[in-house]
């Protein structure tokens, strides 16, 4: 298995205004396709080619340590990006099932959006913020560079299964929002896809 580029389930400018054509253009065409190229061939002629992605970056411990690290950032890439791009979508509204769960971890939806945006601002560096789902428990937490909290603990120093993610790295907001990390990360509530979210909460 070689792993390829996941089409966009929109157009390039189809996030606009809050996420700009150029931004998602360079960053699937580019930065994606980057991590896809690099994993590729860091699994040729290896066991680990015929793993899925979800099965790879749960299974990181068992890589060669020479191949270790470009396994971990860019299938770590590869498997993010796949995720990030189908929880973007405009004009969809959160269900009250998710609503409720929401409610019940942060109070209210308004105090979960403050402390996801407060987290997200204040990670430093690149990385990613998730909101991630363990044993029924709700939790926002941040991982480095391309590290992804199925990876476990002792990996990306969190773990659960993500329900919703933001990418942090600069790649994603600097030609829009330059250094104003807070408008691109207040901008990211017109774009998640509410649905697929209940989604990867309810399965
Ligand atoms: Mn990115």
């Amino acid at each position: 298995m070689t792993y390829e580029l996941p089409q966009l389930p929109y157009e390039y400018h189809g996030l606009e205004p809050y996420f700009d054509t150029t931004t998602m253009t360079i960053h699937h065409t580019k930065h994606h396709q980057n991590y896809v190229n690099n994993a590729n061939i860091a699994l040729q002629y290896t066991k680990f080619s015929n793993y899925s992605i979800d099965n790879l970056i749960t299974s990181l411990h068992e890589v060669p340590s020479d191949k270790y690290m470009i396994l971990r950032n860019n299938c770590g890439g590869h498997a993010n990006h796949s995720f990030f791009w189908k929880i973007l979508k405009i004009g969809t509204t959160m269900d009250t099932v998710l609503k409720k769960n929401i409610e019940n971890n942060f109070d209210s939806i308004e105090n979960f959006k403050k402390i996801f945006e407060k987290i997200a601002v204040n990670h430093f560096g690149s990385g990613w913020v998730w909101l991630v789902k363990k044993n029924d428990i709700l939790s926002i937490v941040t991982t480095m560079n391309q590290d992804n909290p199925l990876m476990g603990i002792q990996i990306a120093g969190v773990s659960g299964k993500p329900i919703l993610g933001l990418d942090l790295w600069e790649h994603a907001y600097y030609l829009k929002y330059q250094n104003q990390r807070i408008n691109y990360i207040k901008s990211f509530w017109h774009v998640v896809n509410w649905d697929m979210v209940l989604e990867n909460f309810i399965s």
